[in-house]
């Protein structure tokens, strides 16, 4: 099932949902779905699973600690650089594992002078520290090597991080876009550094998270008032308003910052900004799930074909005898079958939403959708859902199963087919992109569901 099933299914969750609800008609529902990767792991990979790798860059003569977590599958795959905030305390961990269950790789690094990296921490050293992990995932030693596709490499930053990664993105021209989380405009701090109270009002506010730094607040904030010009993020983000761009901000913490953010790159035209703000805090601690879920929804745009363009076959059109359920009932391309008789042919979806997913579809008629078929092919092919249905509900335990059946838009092989899919109580299905299973667990599941067939 590709991710154009996703588009298909869309009325149908919304159908249910208007009937449950007794709001206004075709109201959208205002918390858009949680992406698969947020709360589900993929299928292992066998021959190339998920991975960490941790190591050390060499940043103008010191070690900068970095790790990227691999994502599954053969790649190449799109790479996310995370770059960390003031000292560091919100690793962001768990959004960078989400992404990489998302099919991204993912990468961490801590900045000279912080967390164990060899060097002192400064702002200007933290820039040239982000400038030089996106030189290190564009180097083709390492895209070889951890299969990043260099045209889908994207900085994101939460706080201070937030500033880093639109000043690496800045530096680099091939970077694909950048996220900004409730980012802090370092350099506006300067103007509420009039007087040598206000001096020593930032200096002893900033003490304690030097702690695991290598630096001094005075020197960081001595450097605030020096390079005021070159820490105004305002600035920078126009600068990198060419490309998508993510802004989240935290309505209990730098939600007007990134407001102002948002309208700096409105100014500079932005080519494609998405904006969004949580009521949570600065660490986004009760909205993890939601900023995770944001993220990711934005990522899909880098994906090669996504839901919104795909080609699907319009309501009307000739039939063609080459698509592939033509070529599977002529029995030129294989399938797992688990049942059949001279109208209708049931057989493994080879890309399950849920193993024991099964295709329905008719072998006489050259319907392409339910538009144009025949109320008699219908009840032939009906029939068959129901006994597939109960074989997945005997074969496999079920207490539910899905069926769903797209035309037109969502729909990607032009030959009607009603999908069967089990339903298991209380795990959520997402209709999102899945990748082919192994055929031997697909035969193992056909024999399983054809031995629960009745007759
Ligand atoms: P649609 O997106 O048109 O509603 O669903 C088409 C379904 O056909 C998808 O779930 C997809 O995984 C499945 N499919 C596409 N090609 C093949 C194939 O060659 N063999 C099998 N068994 N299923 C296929």
């Amino acid at each position: 099932m590709t991710r154009r099933l996703i588009a298909g299914a869309r009325p149908l969750v919304l159908g249910a949902l208007m009937l449950a609800l007794a709001g206004p008609a075709l109201a959208e529902p205002k918390v858009p779905p949680t992406p698969r990767a947020v709360v589900a792991d993929p299928a292992r990979d066998k021959d190339r699973p998920a991975d960490m790798a941790a190591f050390q860059v060499d940043i103008a003569g010191s070690k900068v600690n970095a790790i990227l977590y691999t994502a599954s599958g053969a790649g190449p795959h799109p790479t996310m650089l995370f770059l960390h905030g003031f000292p560091g305390n919100e690793t962001n961990i768990d959004l960078l594992q989400a992404v990489r269950r998302a099919g991204w790789n993912a990468m961490r690094i801590n900045y000279r002078g912080s967390w164990g990296s060899q060097g002192k921490f400064s702002f200007a050293n933290a820039r040239a520290d982000g400038e030089a992990a996106v030189a290190w995932l564009l180097d083709p030693a390492n895209v070889a090597k951890y299969h990043i596709d260099p045209s889908r490499i994207v900085v994101a930053g939460h706080s201070m991080g937030g500033f880093m990664a639109a000043d690496a993105v800045a530096s680099e021209p091939r970077v694909a876009g950048a996220v900004l989380i409730d980012s802090w405009d370092i350099g506006s701090r300067s103007e509420r550094i009039t007087s040598a109270e206000t001096r020593k009002t930032a200096i002893e506010a900033m003490r304690p998270d030097t702690a695991p730094l290598a630096t001094t607040p005075e020197a960081l904030v001595a450097e605030i008032e020096r390079d005021a010009d070159k820490l105004d993020l305002q600035k920078l983000t126009a600068r990198i308003a060419d490309r998508p761009l993510l802004l989240i901000g935290a309505e209990f913490a730098g939600a007007p910052t990134t407001r102002k953010l948002a309208d700096a790159a409105k100014a500079a035209n932005a080519k494609a900004l998405t904006e969004t703000y949580m009521a949570t805090d600065h660490s986004f601690s009760d909205a993890r799930i939601a900023l995770e879920g944001e993220v990711i929804r934005w990522l899909a745009r880098f994906e090669p074909k996504s839901a919104a363009t795909a080609p699907f076959p319009p309501l009307k059109g000739a039939y063609d005898e080459g698509n592939i359920f033509a070529r599977i009932i002529r029995g030129e391309a294989p399938s797992y079958k688990v049942y059949e008789d001279a109208d209708v042919l049931a057989f493994m979806d080879r890309a399950p939403l849920e193993p024991g997913h099964v295709l329905v579809i008719s072998k006489t008629s050259k319907a392409r959708n339910l538009l144009e078929m025949d109320p008699k092919d219908i009840a032939k092919v009906m029939a068959v859902v129901q006994k597939v249905g109960q074989a997945e509900v005997d074969a496999l335990g079920l207490e539910g199963f899905l069926i769903l059946q797209n035309n037109g838009v969502g729909q990607s092989v032009p030959h009607l087919h009603i999908h069967v899919i089990p339903r298991v109580a209380g795990k959520p299905v997402y209709l999102v992109e899945n990748k082919p299973a192994d055929p031997k667990d697909l035969e193992a599941m056909a024999v399983r569901i054809k031995a629960a067939m009745k007759p």
